[in-house]
């Protein structure tokens, strides 16, 4: 039998708490309503943390326990602290998967993988939003259609500037005309990401079957084989390297010294 998937959805938990719009939308938090529609239908463990817990919800423990990492944010990308964004990078490189939600464009960990800006054109008109699936054959898009529409949204629209994604598995067309890859994967180390356009807090969107089907999908898609790719050090000790090794030379390092993490 394969191994569960076992998620942690981040959510930065402020809209639904000073706004009265999001909190009657998401009485729970969003956090709570996406981690719901992941352990929908797939019987998956879904953990939730937020930006207010200790360490952000996000500690060793929690992300050396996950496999898939989903992240919403907005108002306080500049809140979280640089100490947990590094071990969030750490855990994606060596395999974690991450899916990064509407606003998180522009979220620490996500920028921080990218190398670019991430910046984009936005409107907030209530405007409606087509889908389009642009690689039927990705797990991604398994069961959607050719396309789907959301009836209300705010518009993202083109240059958006990230590097060139490994693959675009959504296009999203809006009522004003612009359109946006709305659905992008890259590879960052051994961790894969995917970035999934739908979100913005004051309409119901994470409620709407197709994002909650893509959602389960992209988990599906993004979580690890099990392989870690471990920073280590084949110096140390050098009685362990595939041939017979004399240690010659001074040594700066201590035995089982680590990189990143
Ligand atoms: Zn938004």
């Amino acid at each position: 039998m394969p191994r569960k998937i076992r998620v942690t959805v981040w959510g930065e938990n402020v809209h639904e708490r000073t706004n009265e719009l999001v909190r009657h939308i998401y009485p729970q938090g969003m956090h709570n309503t996406i981690a719901e529609a992941i352990a929908e239908k797939t019987g998956l463990h879904v953990r939730t943390a937020t930006l207010q817990q200790p360490q952000h919800g996000l500690t060793r423990r929690v992300l050396d326990d996950t496999d898939v990492l989903v992240w919403w944010g907005h108002a306080a990308h500049g809140k979280v602290r640089d100490r947990v964004v590094e071990r969030v990078l750490a855990r994606v490189w060596e395999g974690m998967g991450l899916i990064a939600l509407h606003s998180a464009h522009y979220s620490k960990p996500f920028k921080r993988l990218m190398g670019t800006t991430c910046s984009l054109t936005w409107r907030e008109a209530g405007e409606k939003e087509r889908l389009w699936v642009c690689n039927p054959a990705h797990p991604i898009a398994r069961n959607v259609g050719p396309y789907f529409e959301l009836p209300s949204t705010e518009m993202y629209g083109e240059p958006f500037a990230i590097p060139a994604p490994d693959e675009i598995v959504f296009i999203s067309w809006f009522q004003g005309g612009e359109v946006f890859r709305s659905g992008c994967t890259w590879k960052r180390g051994n961790g894969k990401i995917f970035y999934f356009r739908p979100g913005h807090e004051v309409y119901p969107i994470y409620y709407d079957k197709n994002v909650r089907r893509v959602l389960r999908n992209a988990v599906h898609w993004a979580a690890s084989d099990g392989v870690r790719w471990i920073d280590s050090c084949p110096q140390v000790p050098a009685r362990k390297a595939p041939e017979p090794l004399q240690v010659k030379g001074p040594r700066m390092h201590k035995e089982g010294q680590k990189g990143f993490r």
